[in-house]
């Protein structure tokens, strides 16, 4: 059903909801709370001096109102408990006036302060909380806000048909609620425990179809067959050693993998997963080249333009011979047309782009190998995508962000795995330090050392949610405070999410161009970039990220022989945060996130596609997790899926592509 359709929501509305990826009534009834607010009554026997309390009484007088202007105002009474009498104070209340006489039943929400026997509410209600109230709390924009969401969810509830994915014999199997009930509960709970049933139910559910997924694929790819190359692998030595690098072990054993994958008369269904700056683009690129040697069109996919064109550029100086093109949405419509003529023609050897590649309307002539970079953005979805371009070509996954081995199997089912762990010689470890606030003049002038020796520097604020005006305040600050230190000796950029695509790119480039010595950003800076003079990045707020994440930011720096530094400014969490001032290991660091914080802040940017699940943690319910899988390779196994009761289910997990 339309947005446009539910009761209440306006076309201004429905564009809020869009922002927040609210398209169909069914979204948003979906769009589940990401926390609860619990009201509680405080027992009056504890509270004392500077206590958030809830409590209720009768008010022993009328209100007191005082208007200090037009947009201020408070309102005082006296409330009592039972147990005691206190003051009351709330601000701008005074429409309530005369609503509250002596006698009126209220709970007040606010802070105690017992000098003055006074309770200041942020919240008042009318009647007594006979049990705790759970208000679920959405994430919500500066535009639309949390509550509002609320009234448009309970609008579309009462006319939105509730389809689950749970085929009837696994909600029989564990005495599963239905979905709609669960979906009314997580809207509307009324207690803990209801909610616990609730949330079982619909993390189950997103776990079964993501799993169901991967169970397809795993089964498609047993059944398929690939491209058998024949090529004297010689020409692929002499490509190695005339690299103006050795490779490493690692990078050597990674190639030795994809090559007998490619060589072998199955389909390569691989990913390669290594530490940022471990070196993963060069053999993406020997793959590349042993397929266009066998006769193929190879595509590589990033995640953004301006990776893209890093790797075009790259790639192009490696092989001068071949015909490369790039591809993303930035180009002109001619020159589009150009890029796609030249690949259905089978002129374009090897096509770097975005995720235009895998559009409707770019065709092939001969793809033989597709690679996407950074996979973790890549959702499952456009995982099949991929698949179904070309003739069975062979596929690729690149990602950074190792995940321990047992999540890997789980999550990755679908793949063979390959670890890049050891790093390039010489390569020295970004040098990492965690200060206070109170430090940050000895950072400016650590900034000081790096900017006089013709470095550059980035500077993160965090940003935790995308419309959190906040956090925009935080960078425009940030840019004034650095623009009063360096401002007179060199020039500063600034990017943060409310740019377009356009601005960012320019923002990037200028930085990458040594325009810009400073970049202030939020964390959308690019996974992946190389900016080969860029020596430090400073992290604020870093408790903010999880290890991973920071991590993954730190590797910005540090991508050649020069000395680099990562500059972690908390005052808290601090003992978590030293985990990275003592290792620049990947692969230790993302157990160790996995060990403090759960699965979902694996990928800490909370941009990845598929293991961004709305209620499940990858860590928490692991135990669900492999259940399942089970349960969803029985149901694939057994033809279960195939059964007429389950087809409404299939055709849904599946798309409307259809099964095989
Ligand atoms: P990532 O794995 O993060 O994608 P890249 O492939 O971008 O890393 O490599 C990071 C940098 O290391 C690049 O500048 C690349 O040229 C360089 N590099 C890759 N392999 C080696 C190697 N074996 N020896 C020295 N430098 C290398
Ligand atoms: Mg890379």
């Amino acid at each position: 059903m339309q947005l446009s359709q539910v009761k209440g929501i306006g076309l201004n509305s429905e564009k809020y909801l869009n922002e927040l990826g609210i398209y169909t009534a069914e979204d948003l009834i979906e769009y589940y709370p990401f926390k609860y607010e619990i009201l509680e009554n405080t027992d009056p026997k504890t509270i004392k001096d500077g206590d958030k309390v809830v409590i209720g009484g009768i008010c022993e007088n009328k209100p007191n109102v005082f208007h200090f202007n037009r947009k201020l105002n408070k309102m005082s009474f006296r409330l009592n408990t039972g147990d005691f009498i206190t003051n009351v104070t709330i601000f701008n209340r005074a429409f309530l006036k005369t609503k509250i006489d002596i006698g009126t039943v209220l709970t007040v929400v606010g802070k105690y302060d017992q000098k003055h026997n006074l309770i200041t509410a942020s919240n008042l209600k009318f009647g007594i909380l006979t049990k705790p109230e759970i208000t679920p709390v959405y994430h919500a924009s500066f535009k639309i806000n949390s509550s509002k969401i609320a009234k448009f969810i309970d609008s579309a509830l009462k006319t939105t048909k509730v389809k689950s994915l749970i085929p009837n014999y696994l909600s029989e199997k564990y005495h599963f609620i239905s979905k709609e009930e669960a979906v009314k509960i997580v809207h509307h709970p009324n207690s803990k425990q209801e909610l616990d049933k609730a949330l079982t139910v619909l993390k189950y559910e997103e776990i079964f179809e993501f799993m169901f997924k991967i169970e397809h694929l795993k089964n498609l790819k047993q059944k398929e067959g690939g491209i058998q190359r024949n090529l004297d692998i010689t020409k692929i030595d002499e490509f190695i050693n005339n690299l103006p690098f050795k490779l490493t072990e690692d990078q050597l054993k990674a190639t030795k993998e994809i090559s007998e994958d490619m060589m072998s008369s199955y389909r390569m269904n691989r990913l390669l997963q290594g530490d940022v700056g471990s070196g993963k683009t060069i053999v993406a690129v020997i793959s590349l080249y042993l397929n266009y040697l066998s006769g193929y069109q190879g595509a590589l996919m990033a995640p953004t333009e301006i990776l893209a064109q890093q790797h075009y550029n790259t790639i192009t100086k490696l092989l001068p011979n071949l015909n490369i093109v790039l591809l993303t949405g930035k180009l002109k419509s001619k020159e589009k047309r150009e890029a796609k003529e030249l690949i259905s023609s089978g002129k374009a050897n090897i096509i770097i782009g975005t995720h235009a590649l895998i559009s409707e309307d770019v065709t092939y002539q001969n793809l033989g190998l597709v690679i996407t970079d950074e996979q973790h953005r890549f959702g499952v979805n456009q995982r099949s995508n991929l698949r179904n371009k070309g003739k069975s070509p062979d596929i690729l996954y690149m990602s950074a962000t190792p995940i321990p081995r047992t999540y890997a199997l789980t999550l990755y089912g679908d793949m063979d795995i390959t670890s890049i762990k050891t790093m390039p010689k010489g390569r020295k470890p970004v040098k990492t330090y965690l200060k206070s606030e109170k430090q940050i003049t000895e950072v400016l002038y650590m900034m000081l050392d790096e900017i006089k020796k013709g470095h550059q520097i980035y500077i993160v604020a965090p940003l935790v949610e995308k419309s959190d005006k906040i956090d925009l305040e935080n960078v425009y600050k940030l840019e004034e405070k650095f623009t009063k230190a360096f401002g007179k000796i060199c020039k500063i950029g600034l990017m943060h999410g409310k740019l377009s695509n356009d601005e960012k790119d320019q923002v990037m480039n200028d930085f990458k161009e040594g325009k810009t010595k400073i970049l202030i950003s939020t964390t959308v800076i690019e996974v992946g970039v190389d900016v080969p003079k860029a020596t430090m990045i400073i992290i604020f707020d870093s408790y903010r990220f999880g290890l991973s994440a920071l991590h993954q930011l730190r590797g910005r720096v540090g991508r050649n022989d020069l000395d680099s530094y990562c500059i972690l400014i908390s005052d808290r969490e601090t003992k978590r945060l030293e985990v990275l001032t003592k290792t620049n290991d990947g692969f230790k660091i993302s157990e160790e996130d996995f060990k403090i914080r759960g699965g979902g802040e694996i990928f800490g940017l909370r941009q990845s596609g598929d293991m961004n699940f709305k209620l499940a943690d990858i860590k928490n319910d692991y135990n669900m997790l492999v259940k399942v899988k089970e349960d969803a390779e029985e149901f694939i196994k057994s033809k279960k899926y195939l059964e007429p009761e389950n087809r409404e289910i299939t055709e849904k997990l599946c798309g409307n592509k259809g099964l095989d």
